[in-house]
């Protein structure tokens, strides 16, 4: 089996960091190893190219890593090839050793709230699509002659949000940030916003540089309530903790903000505590936002938000959900709809107590969305460590591989792009943004980037 004409075929779908890492830990085993990547849009990286925010540039730099694996022999890139759409499960099977599936948490936690989906009220995932330009949400429109936005929230997500809404859009034009998102954040009329968290500042997910960005924002106040930063024994105990420190420096900058005032700042961003959404307001958009007082409950690293039956409303134009994101189903898979990931053990897809032969996860779709982008690396090393245990235990069976699935495409109208084909477009985008001082103009459509490629 281990000839190089008899290569192990793998998979992996999805071209964000953990399929990245997947890829690259199969090409470091020193076997002889084909890895396929399958991405269903023409261009890869995921989250880095379509999550980081756009004023975080240097977070994107990791893509220079994933352009050498890329690059490395026995590495393909499958572009604009969707599981589901193009391709199915079964087919990959019958095609592959193994595969890997690394597509991340595409969607988001809902808050199961009346009113969640007025108009005007949008998902985290849908206004970072947005300003990153990712074509499924290049035709979203969000209302920013409006004056009072609120995030559901305490994550970094949010905090993502919320400095798009509130810097300076002449500080976001020589960013990567999207043509159209920058038109309509130039005509924005935001002043307010408002962050809501349900425990409380002990427990915000911020990590401390993301929260002190937020404090420095020109023209822009950052408040916080000092009553809310009067905390409990267990949440002292919490802050004392060595392990916990992010929590304790949230904590030192609330309460830097409690001594801020608004004065005559053109915005304002607002910290708000121990509150839980439980309707959202208004008759044909949203108007206000209806939230439940909480208190915390529990032992010490294990409080939760327990409603006191006081309840407040906040106004508010516009809403934005950022309270964690959730993978979608496979057709043809098991999938955890409570966790929002594919069940598996340590990386090996299961159906009840089975495992699923040559199925296995990696990244947010594995373990669900938490950690920064070099999590990821530990996790897929993981995954590989067991692919290729159970590989080098399976029976040698032959598998045909990419070029037959490839073969499949033309009757489908797939047109599937290669990396070279994205290095096309890759140059075209820097092109387009050097005039205007960008680091690139991305396109936003797909049918833009097939036509440049020849596949119009
Ligand atoms: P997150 O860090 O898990 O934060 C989710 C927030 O939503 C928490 O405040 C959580 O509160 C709240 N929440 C959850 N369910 C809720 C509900 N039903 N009602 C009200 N609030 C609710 O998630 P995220 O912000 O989406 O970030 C995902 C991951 O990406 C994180 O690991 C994050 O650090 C990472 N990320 C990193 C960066 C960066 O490094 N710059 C940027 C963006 C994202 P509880 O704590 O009470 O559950």
């Amino acid at each position: 089996m281990n000839t190089p004409d008899k290569a192990l075929k793998i998979a992996v779908i999805g071209s964000g960091p953990s399929g990245f890492y997947a890829a690259e830990a199969l090409l470091r085993a020193g076997l002889p190893l084909q890895v396929d990547m399958l991405e269903r849009l023409p261009t890869p990286f995921g989250l880095v190219r379509s999550g980081v925010a756009p004023d975080h540039p240097k977070l994107k730099e990791v893509i220079k890593v994933y352009d050498r694996i890329a690059r490395s022999p026995g590495f393909r890139f499958l572009g604009n090839v969707a599981l589901g759409r193009d391709v199915t499960v079964a087919e990959l099977r019958a095609h592959y050793h193994a595969i890997i599936l690394a597509c991340g948490a595409q969607s988001d936690r809902c808050m199961g709230i009346p009113g969640e989906d007025l108009p005007g009220s949008h998902t985290a995932t849908e206004f970072v699509g947005w300003f990153n330009g990712h074509p499924d949400y290049r035709d979203h429109a969000f209302d920013l002659g409006r004056e009072v936005a609120v995030i559901v929230g305490q994550g970094n997500v949010a905090a993502d949000v919320c400095r798009i809404l509130a810097k300076p859009v002449d500080e976001l034009r020589t960013t990567d940030i999207s043509e159209h998102a920058l038109d309509a954040l130039a005509q924005s009329r935001i002043r307010e916003i408002h962050i809501i968290g349900r425990r409380g500042p002990a427990q915000a997910r911020f990590t401390p540089r993301e929260l002190r960005e937020l404090g420095e924002i020109h023209q822009c106040a950052t408040l916080a309530d000092n009553r809310d930063l009067r905390l409990g024994e267990r949440c002292e105990t919490e802050l004392n903790d060595l392990q916990n420190g992010n929590a304790a420096k949230n904590c030192a900058l609330f309460r830097e903000f409690t001594a801020n005032q608004a004065g005559n700042r053109r915005r304002q961003i607002r910290f708000h505590f121990y509150l839980s959404p439980s309707e959202v307001l208004g008759d044909s958009r949203v108007e206000g936002l209806r939230v439940a007082r909480n208190r915390l409950e529990g032992p010490a690293f294990a409080q939760v938000a327990s409603a006191t039956g006081e309840t407040t409303t906040l106004n508010c134009d516009l809403l934005f959900r950022s309270i964690g994101y959730r993978g979608v189903p496979i057709p043809g898979l098991p999938f955890d709809d409570h966790r929002g990931i594919v069940p598996n053990a340590v990386g090996r897809v299961t159906d009840g107590d089975h495992t699923v032969p040559g199925v296995y996860v990696t990244g947010w779709l594995k373990r669900g969305p938490s950690g920064v982008i070099g999590t990821n690396r530990a996790d897929s090393v993981e995954t590989v460590t067991h692919v290729l245990a159970d590989l080098t235990q399976a029976d040698a069976v032959e598998k045909p591989g990419g070029d037959a699935l490839e073969a499949l495409f033309p009757a489908r109208g797939t047109r599937n792009l290669s990396y070279e084909e994205w290095l096309q477009i890759d140059e075209a985008e820097i092109e387009r943004g050097r005039p205007h001082g960008k680091p690139r103009e991305k396109f936003t459509r797909v049918r833009d980037m097939l036509a440049l490629t020849g596949h119009g």
